[in-house]
């Protein structure tokens, strides 16, 4: 079982398949994305033994991110690899959602359990001007689609921002009252590459939280390879609430979760300095060698991130790891 120095234990996995995106979310890819170094992903081979490993250490759920990950036309092969991983219960993915309506299918034949999609504001406008694409609608035609097959459960993402979140709330509210999905608003964090944006529009979820509270939300217990997450139900919505708030004092002490990426690299901490290459290891069909590997690294597992000291590591934007 992969466990580190502060008796955490390591049931999830979030894989990163590429780190190119079509979207230039502002507070990611505002530039979208921009080819710096040459791409040298995962092949299917490789990203089999990778999860072969993690099963064989304890990994129950894996998570398939990017940059956007249905840009790989092998997404629908590397599901169902994973899916076939002895040991690995759940299979997800985070995804932009652009093609949501075409893709599903596919994925649902891959075997894909749950299904997290970024949805940054329900006013089509707004979501234009934070992506760059005019989607919204072919995205929540996508949820209803993945809702109606009863095959695969729906999260959707929204980043907090202090410009939209204020009146985005009641929108979302009523979105939930019919509409079975779990909502998380993420609070914006810091990285390499975004130190103006965050100052202008960070905000604490920390409000919202007691609101919903007052409101008569209560919280849904957590299961051990659940992510970071503190969700919430309520007797007259179909929907769930969560909170991802990195910037609380206790974030990391549940932390169950390690990251590969694109490029095979391992990665403690989504802010880590650098990641750990398995590339060499993963070479071979033994995975006696990469498993050893992974497990010497993870004594360097530090407590917490510190982005409460403003240092974001090596990462430039959440895009080169999968958030
Ligand atoms: N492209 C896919 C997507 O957007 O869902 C997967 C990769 S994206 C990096 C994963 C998640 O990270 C998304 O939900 C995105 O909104 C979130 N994210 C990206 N940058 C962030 C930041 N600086 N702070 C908080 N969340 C961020
Ligand atoms: Fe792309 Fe996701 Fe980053 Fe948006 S958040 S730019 S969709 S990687």
């Amino acid at each position: 079982m992969l466990t580190d120095n502060f008796g955490r234990r390591f049931y999830y996995l979030r894989l990163s398949i590429t780190d190119v995106c079509n979207f230039s979310c502002s507070y990611c890819l505002p530039d979208g994305y921009q080819c710096d170094q040459p791409r040298d992903f995962m092949s299917l081979q490789e990203i089999t033994r990778v999860t072969k490993a993690f099963g064989q250490l304890g990994t129950e759920k894996i998570r398939i991110t990017g940059g956007e990950p249905a840009l790989r036309k092998d997404l629908p092969d590397i599901i169902a690899v994973c899916k076939q991983t002895p040991g690995i219960k759940k299979v997800a993915i985070t995804s932009n959602g652009f093609k949501l309506p075409t893709h599903l299918p596919q994925w649902l034949d891959a075997g894909i359990d749950a299904i997290n999609i970024s949805i940054d504001s329900l006013d089509p406008r707004q979501f234009h001007s934070i992506t760059g694409h005019d989607k919204l609608d072919t995205i929540l035609k996508g949820i209803d689609m993945a809702l109606a097959s009863g095959k695969t459960t729906v999260k959707v993402n929204a980043v907090l921002m202090r410009e939209y979140s204020g009146y985005d709330i009641k929108s979302y509210l009523d979105w939930l009252k019919d509409t079975p999905v779990t909502l998380r608003f993420i609070e914006l964090m810091q990285t390499g590459d975004n130190l103006e944006f965050f100052n202008a529009q960070h905000v604490s979820g920390a409000r919202i939280k007691q609101n919903l509270i007052l409101d008569g939300w209560q919280p849904v217990i957590r299961d051990r390879s659940a992510g970071p997450a503190q969700e919430f139900y309520h007797p007259d919505y179909l929907g769930k609430i969560g909170l991802i708030m990195p910037y609380s004092s206790d974030f990391c002490d549940s932390c169950n979760r390690l990251r590969v990426s694109a490029s095979g690299k391992l990665h403690l901490c989504l802010f880590s300095d650098q990641g750990l290459s398995l590339r060499e290891q993963l070479q071979q069909d033994d995975i006696a060698p990469l498993k050893d590997r992974i497990l010497s690294f993870l004594g360097d597992k530090k407590a917490t991130h510190f982005l409460h000291d403003k240092l974001t590591g090596g990462t430039k934007h959440l895009a080169m790891l999968g958030g």
